[in-house]
């Protein structure tokens, strides 16, 4: 299994809960070693086999580069979890430089799409492969807009849940199952990023729940849909957004 962006947040989430259901697991990661490594030895001391591996999935040669280590250590890939996402500081559209469009656009658009590339190449029968499952973390920004923070992230999300849809029915055959979560909003270092460290709790109030959610319940979702439980679902999504 590979968790891209799997050192933080619901990647590191993602990552221990594949690796307490029995999966070996790749760790990637872009820039925090550390976070990577402490998930790599948190799934090592419960007995888990993990590795971290380093790579921007928007850059071509860095994913293919991954993908090759994890083929020589880990072996046969039986899933992908699409996880790694970035967003930039909240703006309204028309103050976004096209330079901050490329970036977000780069990395959940076309780091998803070469990522998926990369382990439907591995997975498919027609390549050989025996299979697998792929997720991909979309946002309920995709169905919200995210007016006023971030469209270009909502719009990015809404082309992840394209490439769901479009990618399930192309690989059906394949036996490879695609499908999507939408998270709500989940306490994590991303809303930092967006220069609102305290956007959860500001927002917990229009939450039908009345809170936010927390990294491993996102995980629940991908893992359930990554396992043979969920083995006639595929180009669907599950919202893990309190009912917002
Ligand atoms: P996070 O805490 O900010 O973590 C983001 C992760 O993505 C980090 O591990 C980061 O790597 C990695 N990453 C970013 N750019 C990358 C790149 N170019 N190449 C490889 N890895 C990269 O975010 P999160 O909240 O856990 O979000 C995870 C996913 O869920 C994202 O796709 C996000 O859009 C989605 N989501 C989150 C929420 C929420 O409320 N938190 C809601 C809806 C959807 P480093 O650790 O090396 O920096």
């Amino acid at each position: 299994m590979l968790v891209t962006g799997g050192g933080r947040g619901i990647g590191a989430a993602v990552a221990l809960a594949a690796a307490a259901a029995g999966h070996a697991v790749a760790v990637n990661y872009h820039r925090d070693e550390d976070s990577a490594q402490k998930v790599v030895e948190r799934i090592a001391a419960a007995g888990g086999k993990a590795i971290a591996l380093q790579a921007d999935v928007s850059q071509e040669e860095q994913v293919l580069r991954m993908f090759a280590a994890v083929d020589e250590t880990l072996g046969r890939l039986n899933g992908l979890v699409n996880n790694a996402g970035m967003l930039a500081p909240q703006m309204r559209v028309e103050h976004m430089t096209a330079a901050r469009l490329q970036q977000v656009l780069a990395t959940n658009v076309i780091g998803s799409f070469l990522c998926a590339r990369e382990a439907v190449r591995r997975m498919a029968r027609s390549h050989g492969g025996a299979g697998g499952a792929i997720v991909n973390l979309s946002s309920m920004a995709a169905k919200l807009g995210a007016p006023g923070e971030y469209v270009d992230y909502a719009a990015s999300k809404g082309a992840v849940e394209a490439l769901t849809i479009g990618l399930a029915k192309e690989i059906a055959a394949e036996g490879i199952r695609v499908n999507g979560v939408r998270p709500g909003l989940i306490h994590t270092d991303i809303h930092a990023s967006g220069g609102e460290p305290g956007r959860v709790q500001r927002l917990e109030a229009s939450v039908p729940m009345g809170r936010g959610g927390q990294p491993e319940e996102v995980a629940a979702a991908v893992l359930w849909l990554l396992s043979d439980a969920a083995s006639y679902c595929t180009g669907t999504f599950i919202d893990v957004s309190g009912g917002r």
